[in-house]
């Protein structure tokens, strides 16, 4: 049976804002006496998520129902990506505080984690739409990848403590959503890939094109084997807050031991299809993945050569092999966050906004072709500044 068909049936009650108020006072998140306001502010295509203010403080309950709400029921998801979530934040905050929300509680029965409310902070993808986004969002994304991944690896973790972590967040049901919308479904002409007329033909030949698709199935291999390290897993700019002097991380319901190249190639992908949405952005996209890769590439280095307790990262040329490798996975999955984004069922507001089919569309065009150059080339391209090339060559309107 496979893992979100095993959670048919499950019964699974979502609180209304009236009943979630009751909730909270009863287990002290408010005095039973205050005037407590909540209000549905999820935009999230997943879960639901209350704000509840009180006199005080106002907080933030995230609730799961057992399918996608986007979709309904016809697709099960399980309710278990709650307390990844919170065990995740939870991890993230011993390596991390300064970059997730603080998580106030957990209760599996209702599916709830409670933390805290980001709202002085603008959601990534808005910010990037806008144009309003700080100067400094790209380089703490790069920090923060550096931290996670460094500190839930064998570089720096006991080698038993990392297999405890592997099978207590294993998260079976979430992974094989990625693996099926982000690393399948696209490549295979589906019926859950949405797109215009106008892409039939490339969605058609992304579907026969062998030499890619060996490519996506070696990429789809690395992403079910390669347990390196704890990563987000759903780290696209939709999941990030960002304000002036700080960066939040949030929402790693998708979490797993998995590819150190992962979660870069993601965020990195979400900034090129910013550009590629609003093409005047897209040279500072283009900075934003510089500012993000070496952020990356200097914290990590500097955790490898102070912190780690493998005796072989001291041999010579270790680190360099260890940072290419990363660097070509993180291509290739940019690649397939590219494609899947232009014509996959998670469609984002980046690609859509603009009505004029005649911009809308060699936009939506070139993220395919940007997508398929990153993942075929990924073992060529030594630098992410010899993408430059590739992007001066795009016209777009
Ligand atoms: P989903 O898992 O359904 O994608 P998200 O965690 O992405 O849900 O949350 C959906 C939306 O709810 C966010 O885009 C944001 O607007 C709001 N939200 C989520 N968490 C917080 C928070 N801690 N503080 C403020 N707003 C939040
Ligand atoms: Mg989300």
């Amino acid at each position: 049976m496979s893992a979100l068909s095993s959670l048919e049936g499950t019964q699974h009650a979502l609180f209304t804002p009236e009943e979630i108020v009751e909730y909270a006072k009863k287990q002290g998140y408010f005095r039973e006496d205050e005037d407590v306001a909540a209000k549905e502010i999820g935009d999230g295509n997943i879960n639901y998520v209350f704000r509840l203010t009180g006199a005080n403080r106002s907080l933030i309950f995230k609730q799961a129902v057992p399918y996608a709400r986007v979709v309904g029921e016809s697709m099960p998801l399980p309710l278990d990506r709650v307390r990844i979530e919170a065990k995740v934040l939870e991890q993230y905050a011993k390596i991390a505080p300064e970059f997730v929300p603080h998580v106030y509680g957990l209760d599996e029965a209702r599916a709830l984690v409670v933390m805290e409310d980001l709202s002085h902070l603008q959601v990534g993808r808005t910010a990037l739409i806008s144009g309003t986004e700080s100067a400094r969002f790209a380089e703490d994304v790069g920090v923060f990848i550096a931290k996670t991944i460094f500190y839930t690896s064998d570089f720096y973790l006991d080698p038993a403590v990392k297999k405890e972590r592997i099978a207590e967040l294993s998260n079976p049901g979430m992974r094989q959503l990625t693996e099926e919308l982000v690393l399948s479904h696209p490549f295979a002409f589906h019926e859950t890939n949405v797109f215009e007329d106008e892409l039939r033909n490339d969605v058609l030949w992304l579907s026969r094109d062998e030499r890619l698709r060996l490519e996506v199935a070696k990429l789809k291999h690395t992403f079910m084997t390669k347990a390196d390290a704890l990563i987000h897993s759903d780290l696209h700019t939709g999941s990030i807050f960002i304000g002036e002097h700080e960066t939040k991380i949030f929402d790693p319901e998708f979490a797993f031991f998995g590819p150190f190249g992962f979660d870069l190639g993601q965020f990195i992908a979400n900034l090129f299809l910013n550009g590629l949405g609003t093409p005047d952005y897209l040279h500072k996209r283009f900075r934003n993945a510089l500012e993000t890769w070496y952020a990356f590439t200097d914290t990590f280095s500097r955790l490898w050569r102070d912190e780690s307790v493998e005796p072989y990262t001291k041999v010579d040329g270790y680190l360099s092999y260890l940072l290419r490798n990363i660097f070509s996975d993180a291509l290739g999955y940019a690649g397939c966050e590219l494609i899947r984004r232009s014509i996959g069922i998670a469609q984002i507001q980046d690609l859509n906004y603009e009505s004029d089919k005649q911009k809308r569309i060699p936009r939506r065009k070139a993220a395919v072709e940007l997508g398929k150059y990153l993942i075929l080339e990924r073992h060529n391209i030594r630098s992410l500044e010899e993408l430059e090339n590739w992007f001066q060559q795009l016209k777009l309107a």
